[in-house]
């Protein structure tokens, strides 16, 4: 399943991704191309706005909340999610990331993580550096305290 998220749902597809979730999301973007983005490449149109919809045939999800949380339950409800999926995608730039050795990340990660952590990711989109610590600890952590859970 994947996704194209409007200029409303930014914080969304970010989540979304951090999830494992393919999501599109372009901060400055017309209705039609996003309707367009849509069609031809198969995606489901997350959007707030309840024009869309009524103005384009379409399949899209009306997201109903203003709420980071409740937006991410909706999801969740609908197209369940296996944990397993999590950090396999840039949060930045949705590229799969690409798990490497720790002597690629020489430079790219503060030292002390270089050395303390093993496993890596590297986006081959946007070259961000991802290791399992204290961010995806803290990321797992508010999900928890949203209530949402991952099965
Ligand atoms: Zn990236």
């Amino acid at each position: 399943m994947k996704f194209v998220a409007d200029a409303m749902l930014g914080r969304l597809a970010k989540w979304m991704r951090f999830l494992g979730y393919d999501v599109l999301y372009f901060k400055d973007i017309e209705d039609s191309q996003l309707v367009r983005i849509a069609r031809s490449e198969g995606r489901i149109l997350l959007t707030r706005d309840r024009g869309i919809p009524l103005r384009f045939r379409i399949k899209c999800i009306l997201i109903q909340s203003e709420e980071l949380q409740t937006q991410l339950q909706q999801i969740l409800k609908e197209f369940p999610l296996n944990a397993e999926s999590i950090l396999k995608r840039c949060m930045e730039c949705n590229s799969l990331l690409e798990k490497v050795d720790k002597t690629e990340v020489d430079g790219l990660v503060p030292e002390f993580v270089r050395i303390h952590r093993d496993e890596f990711y590297l986006c081959p989109g946007c070259s961000k550096v991802y290791w399992e610590g204290t961010h995806t600890q803290n990321m797992m952590e508010s999900l928890n305290e949203m209530g949402i859970k991952l099965y």
